[in-house]
Order: structure tokens, then C-alpha cells, then sequence
């Protein structure tokens, strides 16, 4: 991780992921699947966890989805974050059916709750790394 002018660490591309990455910065949510079973699946991988198929292609996917958890950070364990508390560490179970780690913005940290339909925006960070969060949809 680096932090460029951001001032916060900012995800490097490898190989695998930048395909990832070229879509955020696109502003399309992409996840991998397998060509032999269309297994989707998140996060970036050389294999299909559900067959190990190592056929795979990246596809966009709708962005929406459900919040299957949070928490309210305001203790957050890198010191570079303490400006941004409070704020919502969120698990989202895309409709597709991948679960990504992300952000919950737009919305008040108590207003946060199981199930609430979200949808991804992108935060443009640096002019390389768009990082994908979620708000109230
Ligand atoms: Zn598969």
C-alpha cells in the first residue's frame, strides 16, 4: 500500500487484480467467474473456489446489493484512518451473490442496518485507484 496525495493507504494492482481496479476506474464493479461452471465469485483469485477451474473471466455486475454486516469504526487500527471516524466497515452481499468488503457512505453510521439495500459509487482516491463503496440504495 502506498498513499500517494490521498494522505491514506490506497490499494496497489498486481497482475491479478488490476483488471479489478481498470473497471473501478471505469466506475463498473466487476467479479471473477469461471467459464466452465459460471461460478461469480469475490475476491480476485487464480482459481474458482467452487470447481478450481482455472478458466476465468471478469464481468460486470449490477453494483446492488443487500449490507450483510457492519461495524461502526472509531477505533480504527492504522492511525492514518483517525480523521475518517466514525465510519462503516461493511460487508455487502452483491445481488449477484459475491460478498465484498467495502464502505458504507452516505449515511449516518446509526442509520446502518442488516439487510438495507445498497448500491456502489465510486470514490475516485487517486488518478489510478477508484475504490468501490456503498451507499443507501
Ligand atoms: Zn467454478
Amino acid at each position: 500500500m502506498t498513499t500517494q496525495s490521498y494522505g491514506l493507504p490506497v490499494p496497489e494492482p498486481n497482475a491479478l487484480t488490476q483488471p479489478f481496479w481498470d473497471a473501478a476506474r471505469r466506475h463498473e464493479l466487476v467479479v471473477q467467474r469461471c467459464r466452465p461452471g459460471s461460478h461469480l465469485f469475490f475476491y480476485p483469485r487464480e482459481y474458482c473456489p467452487v470447481c478450481l477451474s482455472g478458466e476465468l473471466e471478469w464481468v460486470a455486475v449490477s453494483g446492488r446489493g443487500r449490507l450483510y454486516s457492519h461495524t461502526v469504526v472509531n477505533q480504527p487500527g492504522d492511525p492514518r484512518f483517525q480523521s475518517r471516524i466514525p465510519y462503516v466497515y461493511a460487508v455487502v452481499q452483491l445481488d449477484e451473490g459475491p460478498r465484498m468488503v467495502s464502505n458504507l457512505v452516505d449515511c449516518a453510521p446509526e442509520d446502518a442496518r442488516v439487510d438495507m439495500c445498497v448500491a456502489v459509487t465510486f470514490d475516485d482516491v487517486t488518478p489510478q485507484i477508484s475504490l468501490p463503496k456503498f451507499r443507501p440504495a
